[in-house]
């Protein structure tokens, strides 16, 4: 009479130790190429919506200009009285001069409603900056908003977006920052300029802010393999991806001045 095996004995016996590791890699496997699918997918939406902000932008800023017989908003005035390509003045000189790209400036063209407080966390405000704030950034600050609203001790509110805004930037005087708020007018503005990019700055010369990587900042080194492009916004409304494989990264990495850029500070540089 033939032994019997009971199902528990069966399973003991069914599975050696080499075929249970094999099954635990395959499913490892699977699982990493999930999930650099679904990487793959927040990228590309990433990008995709971040094309949406800066052609809702564009609508702003030309609304802005035919109202003021053409004449295109700067970049925003802040620290040192220098002009910096990527604030944007909430309260005080640019938006009462109306020369900086400020949101008060440009608020009544737009439907997106100004918060009551840009200093609060939360959904609501998150909601409200939208188009002001790459989503490749946006949604890896777990500060939400608030954070990035700074007081420069000098009594104004600037809110750091994560765009460059370049309108007039090729005025910048040789020691490579802007002078004044530019009449960068609507006619001079043509398809080869770029009016807004996605932020890619090198700060104090240590280390990269920049937007669509998996991290906020990066460190020098890891440039080559962490950026994936920018978006750019030209003069007349075009939005166009500039992938990584486009710039000289290592030339960058190095800090090569004769790479396309602008700087606002002696160490901080730009690129676009
Ligand atoms: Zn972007």
């Amino acid at each position: 009479m033939a032994k019997k095996i009971s199902p528990r004995n069966q399973l003991l016996t069914g599975f050696t130790l080499f075929e249970l590791l094999t099954t635990i890699t395959i499913i490892a496997l699977l699982m990493s190429l999930i999930f650099s699918c679904i990487s793959a997918v927040r990228f590309q939406g990433w990008r995709v919506e971040c094309m949406s902000n800066l052609r809702q932008l564009y609508h702003l800023v030309a609304a802005h200009a035919n109202d003021h017989r053409g004449r295109v908003l700067a970049t925003g005035r802040i620290w040192y009285g220098q002009l910096y390509p990527d604030s944007i003045g909430i309260s005080g000189p640019v938006a009462d001069s109306g020369v900086g790209l400020s949101w008060p400036e440009l608020q009544p063209y737009s439907d997106v409603p100004l918060a009551d407080s840009l200093a609060t966390s939360g959904e609501e405000t998150r909601r409200t900056i939208g188009i002001w704030m790459c989503p490749s950034r946006r949604s890896k600050d777990s500060r939400a908003i608030g954070g990035n609203l700074v007081n420069q001790g000098d009594g104004n509110t600037y809110l750091n977006t994560s765009y460059s805004f370049l309108a007039g930037s090729e005025k910048w005087s040789n020691v490579e920052r802007a002078s004044s708020g530019e009449d960068l007018t609507q006619s001079r503005l043509d398809p080869q300029r770029i009016l807004i990019s996605d932020l890619f700055i090198l700060w104090a010369g240590r280390q990269f802010f920049v937007n669509h990587t998996r991290t906020d900042s990066v460190a020098e080194s890891q440039i080559p393999t962490s950026f994936a492009g920018m978006n750019r916004l030209f003069g007349d409304g075009r939005v166009a991806w500039k992938t990584a494989s486009e710039f000289d990264l290592s030339a960058i990495s190095a800090g090569d001045s004769a790479q396309p850029h602008v700087r606002s500070e002696l160490t901080d540089r730009w690129y676009y």
